[in-house]
C-alpha cells in the first residue's frame, strides 16, 4: 500500500522590485534533514493538526468557504483553510516574517514583530498549538486573504515520504525582515526566478528539481503585480495512459519537426524503464520522475537515437532517479550497450532492442513483448513522414529497417512524435510506399535531364514553402545515394545521372 500523503503548504515570499519585477525568499533546509538536506527551498512544511482548529481559523481574515474556493476542488472548507494557516504559521516559525493584522486592521507592526514578539517565534517553533494563543493575545488576524493560491505538487506514490502540496503566493510585509529560526533555516537568500534557475544550472545553488519546477513557472511570470494577482496559470506537463503498461509524458519541446513535443514513455509495473527523456526543463522532469515513481521503481533509461530532442533530459533524469542510460551508441553517459535482438526486463514488461538504422544509424525500436507493441523513436511518427538527411542518415537502411517493422507485424506503434497509430500494418505501407514514389520522382526528374540537388527539389516539392527546401534537399540527397548504392544512378562533383 502506497503511503498517504501528508498535506503541507509552501509559501512563495515575494518582494517588488523598483522595476517592477520580483524576488523570492528560498531558504537552505539543515544538511540533516532526511528530505532534501542542504538545498534552497520555499519556507512551508506540513500540515499539523492545530492549523486546521477553530482556536487559529477564527484568527483568520479569509473564511473556511472563501479558502475552499480558492483552492478550487473538491477540498474540505476546514482543511482548505488549515493550509492557508499552515503557510503563515510556517512563515512565522522558519523566517520570523507574520503576515497578520492588528486589532484595526492595519498590517502588523514591523518594529513589534521584530522586538515584542520575538519570543513567541521561538515558541511557535518548538510548538505549532502555542500560535493560535499568540496571535488571540495580541489581538492579531492572519492576513490569509493577501495569499494566493499557486498550484499543487504530489510527490510520487514510491517515494519514502510522500507530500500533497499546496503553493502560495505571498506578499512580503513592508518593514519586516527574515529573522531565521536557526533550528531550521542556516541560511536564506532572495533572489529572482530566473537568477536561481540561472544558479541552479551553473551548480552554485543547489535546488530541488519540484522547486526548480515552480521556478521555472514563476520566470514567466515578470511582473509583480501579475503575480500577486494571480492572473497566471502554473505550467501543466500532460501525461497520458495507454495501456496498464505504458504511459507517455509529451515533452515542452513542440516544432516544426517534432509536432506537439517528443512523447517521452514510461514502460513497465513494479519496475519501469523511461524510453527517450527529450528536454531538461524542470516541470517536465518532475512530471516524468513522478509518474515513473507512480508506477514503480526506475530501472533504467532507454534511448532511442542520439538526436538532441530525445537525450536533452537524460541528465537531469538519471540523475533525480539514480538510474543508468541503456542504447545502442557509444556515448560517454551511456552505461550499457544494447545490441540487436538483446532483451530487457522491467518489472512485468518484456522489451527487445531491435536495431533499425536508416532515421539515425545508432537508432534502436524497442518491441514490448507483452503487446506486441513498437516504440519507434523516430523511425515511424504519428503524423506526417520522418527526415532521413545524410550522412548519418541513409535511405537504403531506412527502407530495410520499415520492411523490417513490417515483417514484425506489431499491434500497436508508440512513435516518438505524434498520436499513438492503431494500424501500424496500413501505417507501414503507406510509409514504404511514400517512399518509393519518392524514388520514382527522383528517376523520373533525372530522365528529365535535371541534374542538381535543388533543382530536383525545385521539382517535387513545388507545393512546399521555400524554407523547408534545405530540409528536402537532404531527403532527396538521401533518395540519390540509395539508387547509387543500388547502381542505378551515378555522381559526378554535384550532379547525377541516371547509370
Ligand atoms: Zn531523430
Amino acid at each position: 500500500m502506497p503511503a498517504v500523503p501528508r498535506h503541507a503548504a509552501t509559501v512563495i515570499v515575494a518582494a517588488a522590485r523598483p522595476d517592477g519585477s520580483y524576488e523570492v525568499l528560498l531558504t537552505q533546509r539543515p544538511d540533516t534533514m532526511a528530505f532534501m538536506g542542504g538545498t534552497y527551498v520555499f519556507p512551508g512544511g506540513a500540515l499539523d493538526e492545530a492549523d486546521a482548529s477553530d482556536e487559529l481559523t477564527a484568527r483568520s481574515a479569509l473564511s473556511r468557504d472563501d479558502a475552499a474556493a480558492q483552492l478550487g476542488e473538491s477540498v474540505d472548507a476546514a482543511q482548505a483553510l488549515g493550509l492557508f494557516c499552515c503557510a503563515l504559521r510556517e512563515l512565522y516559525e522558519e523566517v520570523g516574517v507574520l503576515l497578520a493584522y492588528d486589532s484595526d486592521r492595519r498590517p502588523v507592526d514591523p518594529a513589534k514583530v521584530r522586538n515584542v514578539y520575538a519570543p513567541h517565534h521561538a515558541e511557535v517553533g518548538h510548538d505549532p498549538a502555542t500560535f493560535a494563543g499568540f496571535l488571540a493575545a495580541e489581538r492579531l488576524t492572519l492576513a490569509t486573504d493577501q495569499l494566493v493560491a499557486h498550484g499543487r505538487l504530489i510527490t510520487p506514490e514510491q517515494s519514502p515520504i510522500r507530500f500533497d502540496a499546496r503553493f502560495f503566493i505571498a506578499p512580503m510585509p513592508e518593514g519586516q525582515a527574515v529573522l531565521p529560526n536557526p533550528n531550521e533555516v542556516p541560511d536564506y537568500v532572495w533572489i529572482t526566478p530566473s537568477a536561481a534557475l540561472q544558479r541552479a544550472q551553473d551548480k552554485t545553488l543547489a535546488i530541488p528539481i519540484p522547486t526548480l519546477s515552480m521556478l521555472q513557472g514563476l520566470a514567466e511570470v515578470p511582473g509583480y503585480e501579475q503575480l500577486m494577482h494571480g492572473k497566471h496559470k502554473a505550467r501543466e506537463v500532460e501525461a497520458f495512459d495507454h495501456s496498464p503498461l505504458v504511459t507517455s509524458v509529451l515533452a515542452p519541446n513542440p516544432g516544426l519537426m517534432s509536432g506537439a513535443g517528443t512523447n517521452t514513455y514510461i514502460v513497465g509495473r513494479g519496475e519501469v524503464a523511461i524510453i527517450d527523456p527529450a528536454v531538461a526543463d524542470a516541470v517536465y522532469v518532475e512530471r516524468v520522475v513522478r509518474e515513473a515513481g507512480n508506477r514503480g521503481r526506475a530501472a533504467l533509461v532507454l534511448v532511442t537515437h542520439m538526436h538532441i530532442d530525445h537525450i536533452g533530459g537524460v541528465a537531469p533524469v538519471t540523475e533525480q532517479l539514480g538510474v543508468g542510460v541503456a542504447a545502442f551508441a557509444d556515448a560517454p553517459f551511456v552505461t550499457r550497450r544494447l545490441h540487436d535482438g538483446e532483451h530487457i526486463t522491467v518489472g512485468e514488461a518484456t522489451l527487445r532492442a531491435i536495431h533499425t538504422p536508416g532515421h539515425a544509424s545508432d537508432h534502436l525500436c524497442f518491441e514490448l513483448v507483452e503487446e506486441r507493441a513498437m516504440f519507434t523513436g523516430d523511425v515511424v511518427a504519428g503524423f506526417g513522414t520522418v527526415v532521413i538527411a545524410p550522412p548519418d542518415g541513409n535511405m537504403l537502411d531506412y527502407m530495410t529497417t520499415l520492411e523490417r517493422l513490417r515483417s514484425l507485424q506489431p499491434d500497436r506503434i508508440y512513435p516518438a512524435h505524434g498520436p499513438v497509430i492503431d494500424d501500424p500494418g496500413a501505417k507501414l505501407s503507406e510509409y514504404i510506399e511514400h517512399r518509393r514514389d519518392r524514388e520514382r520522382q527522383v528517376v523520373d526528374a533525372l530522365e528529365a535531364g535535371l541534374a542538381s540537388i535543388p533543382k530536383i527539389v525545385e521539382r517535387i516539392y513545388a507545393e512546399v514553402p521555400k524554407a523547408l527546401h534545405p530540409v528536402a534537399e537532404r531527403s532527396i540527397l538521401a533518395h540519390l545515394e540509395k539508387l547509387s548504392s543500388d547502381g542505378r544512378v551515378v555522381r559526378a562533383g554535384d550532379d547525377w545521372r541516371l547509370a
